[in-house]
């Protein structure tokens, strides 16, 4: 709570300490076995995982830095935890980096907090447990600037070695991965998209782009660290489902690693406090601005038309 230093480096620092602890609350729902499920509207599943990680990022987050703005998708939270849920400390490596000068004055008045406590709840509930991710993604004056996503499951589900954390940082770039494997040209259309909320539009949309493949996973998270991957070239979702938080820390990464994801007609999402939760016009993310130029004239005109407003 004392910490020194610029503020950005804090925040990322105790934002991937508190994704990390997230992480272990849902492993732990998960081994305990009753997961609380409640449908909070059509297709949108929420768990005690999803309930509790929330409490814990947003407690940790909100005793550190009082005066941010912290949006979490499971609404207000209680932050009155359990002791053992509530960091109050930065990842001390993180903390020992030097803050990207274009980032070194901002006050905690510039920053909203973009929480996703447990993206892929459908593949949680159903044992696709690699999909699950933590996601919080800072913005500042309405730009993704930094963003954590934390996989509980990586490694698998005991508690030796579980889960990893990437992170980034615009100006700074990222950590946790390897560099971005370069593809061999020409470089093959490989569509990451949902698993559990296509329609009929977004189909359509695949279809008409011919990938070579296309990989069916959950989460905004899982997706875009396939793209960072390598494993897949190109997320496209042509559906108005994702939110705000699923999109801003995968985003923020994205960037910092030289990419870029908007919405279906390539037009950036704002991630002010006041904008619209939806990302109505859909998801079209890519590893590189080139590859993501390119994808933007594949998607179909119809597609473009019933998404633009
Ligand atoms: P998916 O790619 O289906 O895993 O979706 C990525 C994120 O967007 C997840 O957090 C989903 O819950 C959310 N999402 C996408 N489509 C919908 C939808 N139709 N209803 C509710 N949530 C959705
Ligand atoms: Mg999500
Ligand atoms: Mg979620």
């Amino acid at each position: 709570m004392s910490q020194s230093g610029p503020l950005m480096m804090r925040l990322i620092a105790s934002s991937v300490t508190a994704a990390n602890r997230a992480g272990k609350i849902i492993r732990d729902v998960m081994s305990q076995g009753d997961l609380g499920i409640v449908e909070k509207a059509k297709d949108d599943l929420q768990t005690e995982a999803d309930r509790s990680a929330q409490r814990c990022i947003v407690a940790s987050l909100s005793r550190q830095f009082p005066n941010i703005t912290i949006i979490g998708e499971e609404g207000v939270s209680d932050i009155e935890v359990p002791s053992d849920w509530l960091i109050t400390h930065g990842d001390p490596e993180i903390l020992k980096k030097k803050c990207p000068d274009t980032l070194e004055d901002i006050t905690e008045e510039d920053v909203v907090v973009w929480v996703d406590p447990l993206d892929g709840t459908s593949e949680y509930t159903q044992g696709f447990l690699e999909h699950v991710t933590v996601l919080i993604g800072i913005s500042i004056r309405e730009q993704p600037i930094g963003g954590v996503i934390h996989q509980p499951f990586w490694g698998g589900s005991s508690e030796d070695g579980a889960g990893r954390t990437i992170w980034g940082l615009q100006g700074f770039g990222i950590e946790g991965l390897p560099p971005i494997p370069r593809t061999k040209e020409p470089i093959p259309l490989i569509v990451t998209t949902s698993r559990s909320h296509s329609n009929s539009l977004a189909e359509s949309c695949l279809e008409a782009m011919k990938p070579e493949k296309v990989l069916r996973v959950g989460g905004a998270g899982y997706k875009v660290l396939q793209l960072l991957e390598g494993t897949a070239t190109a997320y496209v979702f042509a559906s108005p489902g994702c939110k705000k938080w699923d999109t801003c820390a995968p985003e923020a990464i994205l960037r910092a690693a030289g990419g870029s994801l908007t919405d279906i007609l390539g037009r950036p999402y704002n991630y002010g406090s006041n904008v619209s939760r939806p990302n109505r016009s859909g998801v079209l993310a890519a590893p590189t601005v080139q590859m993501h130029q390119a994808l933007t004239d594949l998607i179909p005109e119809h597609v473009k038309t019933t998404l633009k407003d």
